[in-house]
C-alpha cells in the first residue's frame, strides 16, 4: 500500500511552528517513500477561520517547496459528507442521537467536579433508540465501547494504552448539524485514504477516541506519530507570540527557504551528529524512529549559523535572483550581470542572511548619500585627502581594473609614503561605502566600478573641505 500523510492546519492564524514542522515531517515521510502528501484545510469552526489565514498557508508552503499532490481538500465544503456518514453510523447502532441538553450537562458536569471525579457523560440517550424531532435540539453522539483496551501503537511516543472505560460517548454531530474535530478527521482520513498521520503530541489524547470510529467504520487505523512540542530557548512553554511564527516573516527577514526546513528538520529530529542537510539529504535520510521523544527548544543563533551555511552554498545566480526583491524595496533594479555575482562572493560569507547581503551592498548599486559619522569624522580628514588625491589619480590611469592591479597601485603609494596599508584603505572604504566595512578595498574598489570610485573620491575630497573650512 503506498504511502500517503496529510497537513491539517485550522486557518485561524498565522501557523504554530509546531505545524509547519509536522508539516515538513509528513511530507519528508511521503517523499521518502514515493509516496503522497495531502493538504486538508480544518475550516469547519467558520467564525475563527478566515481566507486570509488560508492563503497564509498556502503561501508558506508554497515558499518552503512543501508541495502536495492533490488538490486541498477543505473540511467546510464536506458537511453533508460528515451527516451522512453520522447517519449511516446511527442506522448501523454505532452511533445515536441523544436530546440531553446544555443546562443537563453543565449540571453532570459540575457534579463530577464536586465529587471531584472526571466529569463525562452518563449515557442517558444511549440505549433510548431516539429519532430527530422538529424543534428538540439533538447531537449524535458515537457509541464508544463499554470496555477494552485502545492500543495506540505510536512511532514516536511508543505503545499507550487507553481504557475505554475512560472514554465516554463523544458527540460527533452538535446540534447545528457540523462535525467535532474527532469524527471529521476520521472521515477524512478514510475518504483521503491516510496512510501515516504525523501530528503534534496534542492530540494523542484524541488517538484512542479516533481509532474506535475507524473500527466502527470498519475501515484500517493509520500509523500515528505524535511529535512533541517545541519549546522556548529556556525550556518553557511557548509564548503565543513566539509560537505564532509566519514563515513569511523568514522570508521577509532573508532565510533561505532550505535552511529553515534544516532548522525545523532538526528541531526533533536527527541523523547521527549531522547539522545541515540539503532537501534532496532530509528526503533519503528521514526515518520516524529518529523523531525524538522529548521536546526540541527553539535556539536562534543556531538558526541563523544554519542560515549562514546555507547561504555559503548558494550558487552566485541563484542569490541574485532571490535577492532581486529585497534589492527592488529598496529601489535597485539587479540584473543578474557578472558584476552582482561577483558582489554576491564578495559579500558571501559575510552575510547569514539575504537581507543582511543586501543591505550590505547597497552602495554597489546606488549613490552613498551619507557617511557613517563616526568613519567620517576618523578617516575623511585632511590628513587623509592626499592620499585619496594621489589614489586617485592612480586609478583613473589604470587600464586593468581588476582587483589585483587595483591592489598593487595601492601598495605603490603605502610602500613610498610609508605608511600602514589602513591608512589608505580606510578613508577611501569611507568614500565608496560611506562605512568603515566592506569587502577587501581591492575588491571593493573593481566591484564599485570606475566612474563611480572616481567620482566617490571626488565627493569625499569635496566634504573634507568643506568640513575644514
Ligand atoms: N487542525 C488540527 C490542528 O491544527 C489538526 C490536527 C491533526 O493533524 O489531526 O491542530
Amino acid at each position: 500500500m503506498s504511502v500517503v500523510t496529510r497537513f491539517a492546519p485550522s486557518p485561524t492564524g498565522k501557523l504554530h511552528i509546531g505545524s509547519v514542522r509536522t508539516a515538513l515531517f509528513s511530507w519528508l515521510y511521503a517523499r521518502r517513500h514515493q509516496g503522497e502528501f495531502l493538504l486538508r484545510i480544518e475550516d469547519t469552526d467558520r467564525q475563527r477561520s478566515t481566507q486570509e489565514a488560508t492563503q497564509l498557508i498556502f503561501d508558506s508552503l508554497n515558499w518552503l517547496g512543501l508541495n502536495y499532490d492533490r488538490e486541498p481538500v477543505f473540511q467546510s465544503h464536506r458537511m453533508e459528507n460528515y451527516r451522512a456518514k453520522a447517519s449511516a453510523l446511527v442506522e448501523e447502532g454505532k452511533a445515536y442521537y441523544c436530546t440531553c441538553t446544555k443546562e443537563r450537562l453543565d449540571a453532570l458536569r459540575e457534579d463530577a467536579i464536586a465529587k471531584k471525579l472526571k466529569p463525562r457523560y452518563d449515557n442517558k440517550c444511549r440505549d433510548l433508540g431516539l429519532k430527530p424531532t422538529a424543534g428538540t435540539p439533538c447531537t449524535i453522539r458515537f457509541r464508544n465501547p463499554i470496555d477494552g483496551t485502545v492500543v495506540v501503537d505510536d512511532m514516536v511516543q511508543g505503545q499507550v494504552d487507553y481504557q475505554n472505560a475512560e472514554l465516554d460517548d463523544l458527540i460527533i454531530i452538535r446540534t447545528d448539524g457540523t462535525p467535532t474535530y474527532n469524527f471529521a478527521v476520521v472521515v477524512d482520513e478514510i475518504d483521503m485514504r491516510c496512510t501515516h498521520v504525523i501530528r503534534g503530541d496534542d492530540h494523542l489524547n484524541n488517538t484512542p477516541r479516533q481509532i474506535n470510529l475507524f473500527h466502527a467504520f470498519g475501515k484500517a487505523v493509520p500509523s500515528f506519530g505524535h511529535v512533541p512540542m517545541i519549546l522556548s530557548p529556556e525550556g518553557r512553554k511557548l509564548s503565543k507570540r513566539e509560537n505564532e511564527v509566519s514563515v513569511l516573516e523568514w522570508r521577509s527577514e532573508g532565510y533561505l527557504p532550505e535552511a529553515v526546513l534544516n532548522y525545523l528538520v532538526r528541531l526533533g529530529w536527527s541523523h547521527g551528529d549531522q547539522e545541515l542537510f540539503s532537501v534532496g539529504e532530509m528526503i533519503e535520510k528521514f526515518d520516524t524512529k529518529k523523531i525524538h521523544r522529548s521536546p526540541a527548544s527553539l535556539d536562534h543563533k543556531k538558526f541563523q549559523w544554519i542560515n549562514h551555511q546555507h547561504m555559503m552554498k548558494l550558487s552566485p545566480a541563484n542569490a541574485i535572483k532571490m535577492a532581486e526583491p529585497f534589492f527592488k524595496e529598496r529601489g535597485i533594479e539587479v540584473d543578474d550581470s557578472q558584476r552582482s555575482q561577483q558582489i554576491f562572493e564578495a559579500q558571501q560569507s559575510r552575510s547569514h542572511t539575504l537581507l543582511e547581503f543586501v543591505e550590505k551592498s547597497v552602495y554597489f548599486f546606488s549613490d552613498v548619500e551619507e557617511y557613517d559619522e563616526k568613519a567620517a569624522a576618523k578617516h575623511l580628514t585632511l590628513k587623509s585627502q592626499p592620499l585619496l588625491a594621489e589614489l586617485r589619480q592612480s586609478l583613473e590611469g589604470l587600464s586593468d581594473w581588476k582587483s589585483v592591479a587595483i591592489h598593487a597601485k595601492i601598495t605603490d603609494i603605502v610602500q613610498e609614503r610609508e605608511i600602514g596599508f589602513g591608512a589608505i584603505a580606510q578613508p577611501v572604504r569611507v568614500a565608496l561605502t560611506g562605512s568603515t566595512v566592506s569587502p577587501g578595498i581591492d575588491v571593493t574598489i573593481e566591484l564599485v566600478g570606475r566612474d563611480r570610485v572616481l567620482q566617490r573620491i571626488d565627493s569625499a575630497m569635496d566634504w573634507i573641505d568643506k568640513r575644514s573650512s
